[in-house]
């Protein structure tokens, strides 16, 4: 019974859900983020469906969240200083690597971009798969390797690595467009650099910093 109750509360979307979600995005513009479409699209999604529990308040509080195979949901701030600084527009394609739960995917599908995005990992890449089916998400998942992308598919407008990363890796810059940009934390670290790399006419790569964050780390091959 308990069980059912569980499943039943976990997919409701109701107004004390929407009035929480109208305080994270306060909170979120309040600590700086002010492109408006990027704040639409987190006050669209419903945070609480990506987490295994039914702790509503946890869901709509500004904290990264345990997803289960020792990944985690990124902090909303992180999600949306992520979203604004890769500037999407509608109609853009976009690569994310790192799926996960497939917050940040639902976050780009939103402010109109051609999402893929691609999990290493195979378990929590099936189980995003089911939830956003149900959600009605039509973004295109891959199971795969992210420091190879989605040779088929490229070129793309824009690319996210939401796992810090060592180094930008190469074969991703062969598949973004000219012009476009490419957002990652970079560094081995505990700790990564926010950096955006911008390919140049010439085929040189524009680096621009924007200060440390802490992410999981973007590890090498799939996993099963
Ligand atoms: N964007 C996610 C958060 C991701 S956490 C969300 O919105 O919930 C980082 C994710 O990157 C983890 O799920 C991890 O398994 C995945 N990952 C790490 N290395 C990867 C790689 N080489 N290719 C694809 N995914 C990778």
């Amino acid at each position: 019974m308990s069980v059912n109750i569980f499943i039943w509360n976990s997919m409701q979307d109701t107004y004390r859900h929407k009035g929480l979600r109208r305080k994270l995005v306060e909170e979120v513009q309040s600590k700086g983020i002010q492109d408006e479409s990027v704040l639409a699209a987190l006050e669209a999604v419903p945070r609480h469906f990506f987490l295994d529990s039914s702790f509503v308040e946890i869901a709509y509080q500004d904290k990264p969240f345990p997803i289960g195979s020792g990944q985690t949901i990124s902090q909303p701030y992180t999600v949306a200083f992520q979203t604004e600084l890769l500037s999407v527009e509608k109609g853009m394609k976009v690569l994310e690597v790192g799926t996960g739960s497939g917050y940040q995917a639902c976050i780009l599908e939103e402010i109109g971009a051609r999402v893929y995005s691609i999990e290493r990992h195979h378990g929590l890449f099936i189980k995003t798969k089911n939830l956003l089916n149900a959600m009605n998400y039509k973004m295109r998942l891959f199971y795969g390797d992210g420091y190879k992308g989605l040779p088929t598919f490229a070129p793309f407008d824009r690319i996210l690595i939401t796992a810090a990363a060592p180094v930008v890796p190469e074969a991703l810059i062969d598949q973004l467009k000219v012009g476009g940009m490419l957002v990652v934390p970079l560094g081995a670290g505990d700790t990564q650099v926010m950096t955006r790399v911008t390919k140049q006419a010439d085929g040189t790569l524009e680096e621009q910093a924007f200060g440390y964050f802490r992410f999981v780390p973007m590890l090498r091959k799939k996993a099963p």
